[in-house]
């Protein structure tokens, strides 16, 4: 393999998303063990400071265009296969983001390049690139070789790599490359609505009180909402919480609602359907409150308590306030 390692970055109104550095902390591991370079590809228009936090990469590869300002995977994609075909990169990360779905969509079909979807692990085993996969959200793991005679796409989730690791300490080098985007290509960003401004970013809280179907009423939440006071956290919830509109949509944890990784998340009556635990089990700490001893989140969990949900979070709740004095 004798291309380099590309990371697509992914920003949104003037930032780069935690997902890029996760990205860029991966990539690094895969570009030193088959001795190539890492690149960022950061695709916008007056954008160029946002290369600046890119410094794990070696290189960024920079294409300033007025199409790439909002992002749009049709343009987007066509500047990064347009790159491509110049540099010839071995790998190319993506992140499975809101911003970058659409690229990804699109991408491997321009490039005529194999695609790995929803990739956990990235790593590079007696000089091949191996990436495992997660299907059926979460119910099973595939392990594949992925090579091609030309770059392969790698759609990575969040929660891969840590953020931390790949947030560069210096402002790396930045090479302004310039791609053909001439022509319209028929799509573009009109507005963007804000869901429900207002309401807490669940993603980035240290706690989470996640209530499921097993608090048993709406009631109950005011519970859940004490034990997160008392921790200096929010409330969030599995999905028929949210489709029976106790907590607003942004709460949702899992595939159709959001990938959080607090520090500490109890989960109260949520029985740990694959579809929930996708978007909950890379947290630090895991604490399950369940009557059914057999309920499958006990399988995620670090610590499990089989009991009444109210109850248990009633007594935290009291605990915790004891302890802060
Ligand atoms: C395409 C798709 C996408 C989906 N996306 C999501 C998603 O993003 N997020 C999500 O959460 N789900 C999602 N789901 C739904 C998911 O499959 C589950 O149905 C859902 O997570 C179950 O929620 P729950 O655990 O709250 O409810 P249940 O599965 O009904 O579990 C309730 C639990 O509460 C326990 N319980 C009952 N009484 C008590 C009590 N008094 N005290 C303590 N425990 C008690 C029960 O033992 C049970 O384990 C999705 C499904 C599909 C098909």
């Amino acid at each position: 393999m004798a291309g380099n390692v590309w990371v697509v970055a992914d920003h949104w109104k003037g930032t780069i998303s935690d997902a890029t550095y996760e990205l860029l902390a991966v990539g690094r591991g895969v570009a030193d063990s088959l001795g190539v370079r890492l690149e960022a590809v950061l695709l916008g228009h007056e954008a160029r400071q946002l290369a600046a936090s890119l410094g794990t990469a070696d290189t960024v590869l920079y294409v300033d265009h007025p199409t790439l300002a909002d992002a749009t995977g049709l343009q987007a994609s066509r500047a990064v296969a347009a790159l491509a075909s110049q540099r010839a990169p071995a790998v190319i990360l993506v992140a499975t983001t809101n911003v970058s779905w659409d690229l990804l969509g699109l991408l491997p079909g321009r490039l005529g390049a194999p695609l790995v979807n929803f990739c956990r692990k990235v790593e590079v085993i007696d000089g091949a690139l191996q990436v495992t996969s997660v299907l059926y959200g979460g119910k099973m793991a595939v392990t594949v070789a992925a090579a091609g005679p030309g770059p392969v796409v790698l759609a990575v989730l969040p929660g891969t790599g840590s953020a931390a690791a790949g947030l560069g300490a210096a402002p790396p080098p930045v090479e302004e490359v310039s791609v053909d985007l001439a022509g319209d290509v028929g799509v573009r960003l009109l507005a963007y609505e804000e869901p429900e401004a207002g309401d807490v970013d669940i993603t980035q809280q240290e706690a989470l009180v996640a209530v499921g179907r097993g608090i048993s009423s709406e009631a109950n939440l005011e519970v859940a909402e004490d034990l997160a006071d008392a921790l200096g956290g929010a409330v969030c919830g599995s999905r028929p919480v949210i489709d029976q509109g106790w907590l607003p949509l942004v709460r949702q944890v899992g595939k159709s609602g959001v990938t959080v990784k607090p520090r500490l998340y109890v989960a109260a009556g949520v029985s740990g359907a694959p579809e929930h635990v996708e978007g909950m089990k890379d947290s630090e700490l895991i604490i399950a409150v369940n009557t059914d001893a057999g309920a499958p989140i006990f399988s995620v969990a670090h610590y499990g308590i089989v009991d009444d949900a109210t109850d248990v979070l009633e007594a935290l709740a009291e605990a915790v306030r004891k302890r802060k004095g």
